[in-house]
């Protein structure tokens, strides 16, 4: 019988550096945010080449699952694989397995056994992409998973406020609406304060959770506050996400009357965001949608390079590479 020889931790191969994911902005540090916009930057001067593709990703799998609606972010993030020549697949909920009620479980194990690098996942429920993180081995970036998180929303926001604005550093945000119900707000508030922005959230009470200064920002219930802030970024009214029967504003039309963001409750030059889809007439005036200083189509350019910029960083800055002190032997 052969003997059982235990080894000592030195004599063991050194262990495989963990997998990169992107689920929230909790996993960045100021120099990861600092990194990512860079390379988005430089993205966006090698998409005004006549030919747009570049060979990077070549020969890489990226594979996008979406169990929720989405236009921006779905179509974003498979231009942004192909753009960088990798190979693409796009899942969407209705018309997918999940419609004949396979768990989130087994779609992971089926969609990791095409080996893929990256999975880009949206889902209602928090906590989604970790799941998937735990029983795949690829890159997870988290598209969205409930109120929780939206980190490429977040980080395209930085870059469009940085390249309109020319800094981040001390810029004033105000957030206003429905925070409640908002992945977005929660990512930005993180994002902007790491970067050294201010953040003020604007709402009624209802709809802006006990707390969340915590996170780095102040609070005000009074829509005046927006005027002193550089940038307001309007939040949709997140229909889908409000509980059946729970009174958050006494009606829509009241909402738009007293938390709107009309051309009045503006100053020039102010700029204007939103994450999109929409609500015209709803949250915001179609006014100040449609004004010059709405940074709402730039957003959606921002989309482009910036997930390029997260898929190529995956991929390419880690893991960390393993040190091999003794010279290997070739057979
Ligand atoms: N498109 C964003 C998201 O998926 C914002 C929204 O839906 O209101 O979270």
């Amino acid at each position: 019988m052969a003997d059982i020889h235990v080894m000592r931790e030195g004599f063991l191969p050194p262990k495989q550096p963990p997998r990169r994911h992107l689920i929230s902005i909790g996993d960045l540090q100021r120099e990861d945010v600092e990194r990512l916009l860079a390379t988005a930057s430089s993205f966006s001067r090698s998409l005004e080449r006549e030919v747009k593709k570049l060979p990077t990703l070549r020969g890489r799998t990226v594979v996008n699952v979406f169990y929720e609606s989405s236009t921006r972010t779905s179509s974003s993030f498979e231009l942004a694989a192909k753009r960088l020549s990798a190979d693409t697949m796009s899942i969407k909920a209705a018309g997918s397995s999940v419609d004949k009620g396979e768990s989130l479980k087994d779609t992971a194990l089926t969609l990791g056994a095409y080996d893929p690098d990256v999975i880009v996942i949206r889902h209602p429920q928090i906590g989604a992409p970790q799941l998937v993180a735990r029983f795949t081995d690829a890159h997870v970036v988290n598209a969205g998973d409930g109120k929780h998180q939206h980190p490429t929303q977040a980080l395209l926001d930085l870059y469009t406020i940085q390249a309109d604005l020319g800094r981040i550093e001390g810029v004033h945000v105000a957030i206003v609406g429905d925070v409640l119900h908002s992945r977005v707000a929660r990512s930005n508030v993180q994002a902007l304060a790491l970067m050294g922005a201010k953040v003020t959230l604007v709402g009624p009470p209802p709809l802006i959770p006990r707390g969340i200064e915590a996170l780095g920002c102040e609070v005000s219930h009074d829509i005046d506050s927006i005027a002193a802030a550089d940038v307001v970024y309007v939040l949709r009214m997140q229909r889908e996400r409000m509980q059946e029967g729970a009174n958050y504003v006494p009606s829509l039309r009241e909402y738009t009357a007293r938390w709107g963001v009309t051309p009045e409750r503006i100053r020039p030059g102010q700029k204007v965001m939103h994450p999109g889809p929409m609500n015209r007439g709803v949250e915001i005036d179609p006014r100040v949608a449609d004004a010059p200083e709405a940074l709402i189509e730039a957003q959606v350019r921002s989309g482009l390079v910036v997930r390029m910029a997260v898929l190529y960083d995956l991929l390419t800055t880690g893991p960390v590479p393993v040190e091999v002190t003794e010279p290997l032997e070739v057979a």
